[in-house]
């Protein structure tokens, strides 16, 4: 292995960092080829539908192409919450099919959770998958303020208490000790992961099923039976386009999403008594807060918080570019909440860096294509919720594929059509505002506890 790929690879994240063995990419495309299914990308969304393509027909011959390797984008980098509730919104979605569809669709999104822990478990993906819910800390006004429309939404939509609840002071403790903390949510239907681990166990589950992966092999064109790389050109029956952000960097697709970083931090291992101090005893609980820029936070398995926030801009010029990953007002945000929120970590030094870009549609609805005539599928968009999304738009790629008429060709974001973002520098200054008044609101809160009006700035971007 090039030890300066290897560097390259484990500096993506701490999963990818932390992965035992080496990251050798597996062999690539060395001409054309024939079969049934060709996907493109092996991070979650390719993965689970190669996985569950040949679950349902092992004697597909199902190939997927990836760039880099398995792991290397969003997937193998995120936050490893495995959280339900819908990738988009619920009026988006509501208007176009009905509030029934809706509701089903987000109690898939629970069901998911237990299904990635089911194939987990199955194929013996030491990943770290513990569910111990999620909990929403509020600890200014206006936070709290949202808390309650968060939940109000939710009984709306049909949400009961074992799905999200309030929690009283002491019930809180229990779980965490926030300092200043107005006001929680709980809810039982998240769990945490090592994203890479899962993505790369998924790799190595579907090779045992018979799907070939090959890395570094980028495609250059991807369309129906047929994707072009540059070692040659794959010819299929039915072609799946899997590569969530990077999907802006394919001819004629630049505007199909605003590619937007979100960046994480990882403190060093704590030790037992910091945890115990902390008061975050359930291994598996993830934890968020309420800001308009939120953080969201676990505990990992080795006992470090790797905790991430939005609020990187990108470059006009590169729009996904390695050299965003790192960002020193991001970092001092995130260090500034673990000082802030998790006082006993105070001091921990901040062993790891990273980021990558969100896919971010025009109306931040996630969708899931596929053209029976063509053979061309395509699904992502999640905007910032693709651990969950993706197991689903898998299976939906596969059911969608295989003709097999399920619930979940069913759901809204099957057929869903974002409109594109508007041309640049257009999109750029949308999330350059994004950004920056979101970040200016949250310190404005922060400092007078009182509401920011100013968020309406960027209201027609963000509320579709
Ligand atoms: C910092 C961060 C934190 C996040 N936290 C969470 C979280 O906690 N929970 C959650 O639900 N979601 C989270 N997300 C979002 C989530 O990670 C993504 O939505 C999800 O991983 C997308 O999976 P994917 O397979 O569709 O795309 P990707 O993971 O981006 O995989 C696409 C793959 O395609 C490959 N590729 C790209 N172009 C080509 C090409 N031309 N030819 C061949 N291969 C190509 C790439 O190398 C990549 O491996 C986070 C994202 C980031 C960046």
């Amino acid at each position: 292995m090039d030890p300066a790929l290897e560097r390259r690879y484990r500096a993506r994240s701490l999963w990818l960092d932390q992965m035992p063995g080496t990251l050798t990419p597996r062999p690539s495309l060395t001409g054309d080829t024939v079969c049934d299914v060709a996907i493109v990308g092996a991070g979650f969304t390719g993965l689970w539908t190669a996985y569950y393509l040949k679950r349902h027909q092992p004697d597909a011959r199902v190939v997927v192409l990836e760039r880099e390797i398995a792991g290397f984008g969003p997937s193998g980098r995120n936050g490893g919450w495995a959280s339900s509730r819908i990738a988009g919104s619920w009026s988006v979605y509501a208007r176009r099919h009905g509030e029934d569809a809706v509701r089903r669709a987000e109690r898939e999104t629970f069901r998911a959770v237990d299904e990635i822990g089911r194939v987990v478990a199955r194929e013996r993906i030491d990943c770290g998958f513990r569910k111990d819910g999620t909990l929403t800390v509020a600890v200014t006004a206006p936070q709290a303020a949202r808390t309650r429309a968060q939940l109000e939404a939710a009984r709306r939509h049909g949400l009961g208490e074992d799905d999200l609840r309030p929690l009283e002071p002491g019930e809180l403790e229990r779980l965490v000790r926030v300092p200043g903390c107005r006001s929680s949510l709980f809810s039982p239907h998240c769990a945490r992961v090592d994203p890479a681990r899962l993505a790369r166990g998924l790799a190595d589950a579907c090779e045992r099923t018979g799907v070939v992966i090959l890395e570094g092999t980028e495609a250059i064109e991807v369309g129906p039976r047929q994707v072009r790389c540059r070692q040659g050109v794959v010819t299929a029956d039915h072609v799946v386009r899997a590569t969530e952000s990077y999907t802006t960097q394919l001819p004629g697709e630049t505007l199909r999403y605003l590619p937007l970083y979100s960046l994480m931090i990882a403190t060093e291992p704590l030790s037992e008594a910091v945890w115990s101090e902390l008061g975050w005893q359930e291994e598996g609980l993830t934890i968020r807060d309420q800001r308009h820029l939120f953080f969201y936070a676990q505990r990992t398995a080795d006992g470090r918080i790797a905790i991430g926030g939005r609020g990187a801009p990108y470059r006009l010029d590169r729009p996904i570019d390695e050299g965003r990953e790192h960002d020193a007002a991001v970092y001092e945000r995130l260090r500034a909440t673990v000082r802030r929120h998790f006082p006993p970590a105070a001091d921990a030094e901040v062993t790891h860096h990273w980021g990558g870009p969100l896919a971010v549609p025009r109306d931040w609805c996630m969708s899931v294509h596929y053209d029976p005539t063509t053979g061309f599928g395509w699904a992502g968009g999640y905007s910032g919720h693709g651990v969950v999304a993706s197991s689903i738009a898998g299976r939906t790629m596969a059911d969608l594929l295989l003709g097999r008429s399920t619930e979940l060709v069913t759901l809204p974001w099957v057929g869903h059509r974002a409109r594109r973002w508007e041309p640049e520098p257009l999109r750029y200054l949308a999330s350059q505002a994004i950004v920056t008044v979101l970040a200016s609101a949250d310190r404005y809160e922060d400092r007078t506890d009182r509401a920011a009006r100013r968020t309406a700035l960027v209201a027609p971007f963000v509320q579709p």
